[in-house]
């Protein structure tokens, strides 16, 4: 399969009163044609950073210290902001947490849905209605005529991701970034969410970025995982060889920690520690402090990664061939 977008060592750093964060530091990775891509991680693992890079949703204080974001040949990190705004919404599309963000209480649906449609497209009047009411059909909203006319807290909060989800496809954008799209809803509209974007990536070929931090959400949905941690990617492979044959530590605590079926009163096995603090980040291995397999060599030096398969690498001295040379040289035990 082709790749529609390449990520080279994006690195991105925040400025704050007391220092600078280094909030991704070299991210690599790469989006094909069609596919779903899961991005997990915990909170301030730097997967939302890193897809805000791709949109330049970025805060005031953040920047784009180095690498590329290739989007059909294209250099995003580098476009202009009148460039990026055309490319906003209509070649690349993101959806929010809660969809909230993303509606104006005070316009109907309908017509907020013809503003993208009106900006991008050109299209309007009755025209760009019936557009509307298609795209809610096509997000499984009954009686799209009437739902149209409603305003966004008439709607559940499931409809109103739906709605934001028809906004996000109003222009057939290629790639569709999911922040944690399901995070705010229960577990039954989750499901239905899920299904409702696969069906979508079926009917309209686009591309998937999920960011989540929930590993069941991954197997419901994508074909490929990156997990990241502390800014880095650490793990990366298709659903299978994640849930299979994971070689990172982190990933196989994350496994650990994700509830099993039927446990109700799930006893989360979260994983002891704390993650880095990326102000300063450590020289070694970011996850030293907290991994049970941790030797002298994750602390002395970071580790490459080993490919474990053509889709499966993971950055981890535990089975990399090259950890006894690295021990040597900086004078670590394994
Ligand atoms: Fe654990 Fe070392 Fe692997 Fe890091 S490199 S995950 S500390 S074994
Ligand atoms: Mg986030």
């Amino acid at each position: 399969s082709q790749s529609l977008l390449e990520v080279r060592d994006l690195a991105v750093a925040f400025r704050t009163y007391i220092g600078e964060v280094q909030a991704v530091r070299g991210v690599s990775f790469d989006l094909n044609k069609g596919e779903t891509l899961a991005i997990v991680g915990e909170s301030g693992s730097g997967k939302s950073v890193t897809s805000k890079s791709i949109m330049r949703l970025l805060a005031k204080n953040a920047k784009i210290r180095s690498g590329e974001i290739r989007f059909e040949g294209e250099n995003l990190a580098a476009a202009s902001e009148r460039r990026m705004q055309s490319i906003r919404g209509s070649e690349i599309s993101m959806i929010f947490q809660d969809p909230m963000t993303s509606l104006n209480p005070t316009m109907t649906v309908g017509k907020q849905i013809i503003e993208v449609l009106k900006k991008h497209r050109k299209l309007g009047g009755a025209e760009a209605l019936a557009k509307a009411a298609e795209l809610l059909g096509l997000v499984g909203i009954p009686s799209p005529e009437k739902r149209v006319k409603q305003y966004p807290h008439q709607l559940s909060g499931g409809m109103r991701q739906r709605v934001v989800i028809a906004m996000a496809l109003a222009c057939s954008p290629k790639i569709l970034i999911a922040d944690e799209p399901t995070t705010a809803l229960d577990v039954t509209i989750q499901a239905q969410i899920l299904d409702l974007m696969k069906r979508i990536q079926e009917e309209t070929g686009t591309s998937i970025i999920l960011i989540t931090h929930d590993l069941g959400v991954v197997a419901e949905s994508a074909a490929r995982v990156a997990v990241m941690y502390a800014g880095i990617i650490v793990e990366t492979g298709t659903v299978d060889e994640l849930f299979y044959e994971a070689k990172h530590p982190y990933t196989w605590g994350l496994l650990a920690s994700m509830p099993k079926l039927h446990e109700k009163t799930s006893e989360l096995t979260a994983i002891p520690g704390t993650p880095p603090d990326l102000m300063f980040p450590p020289v070694g291995c970011p996850f030293a402090a907290r991994c049970p397999h941790a030797m002298e060599v994750c602390v002395a030096k970071m580790p490459d990664y080993t490919a474990h398969s053509d889709t499966h690498s993971a950055a981890c001295w535990l089975q990399d061939p090259r950890a006894q040379k690295a021990a040597a040289a900086t004078g670590a035990s394994l």
